[in-house]
């Protein structure tokens, strides 16, 4: 099994309901995103998959989250308050989406919300199997 981690950035503002109080009140972040992607079959350029094109789906996507206002968001509303983990959740779900490949799956989205606090999210696991050709 391979694994590549890639590390990104955005800034955002949100606002949790139900948690702490500090939190009720609009606040930013400087979101650190932790992308993990595996696989256990490797291309003929000897990688899993090319760095320059998770990073241009993960960038996409980040486009969509920098400098907003994220209760706003369509993906973040009601039951599904922005909180860490669920940033996570989707940008693990958005970003398999994007890569559109069965054997290339996103594992794993970490976001950091502050040096010392962070979610994660795990997918489901990566099936040992997918280099049986034998079905
Ligand atoms: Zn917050």
């Amino acid at each position: 099994m391979f694994e590549l981690k890639v590390v990104t950035h955005f800034a955002a503002a949100h606002r949790l309901k139900m948690v702490a109080k500090k939190c009720e009140d609009l606040h930013g972040h400087n979101w650190k995103i932790e992308v993990y992607i595996a696989g256990n079959r490797l291309n003929d350029a000897g990688v899993l998959v090319d760095f320059g094109e998770v990073k241009k789906h993960i960038s996409e996507i980040m486009n969509t989250l920098d400098h907003k206002y994220l209760n706003e968001l369509d993906w973040f509303q009601d039951e599904n308050q922005p909180s860490s983990e669920n940033i996570a959740r989707h940008i693990a779900e958005r970003l398999q989406k994007s890569i559109g490949n069965s054997h290339i799956k996103v594992t794993r989205v970490t976001a950091w919300e502050s040096e010392d606090a962070c979610a994660t999210y795990y997918m489901a696991p990566v099936s040992t199997n997918s280099n049986c050709s034998c079905a």
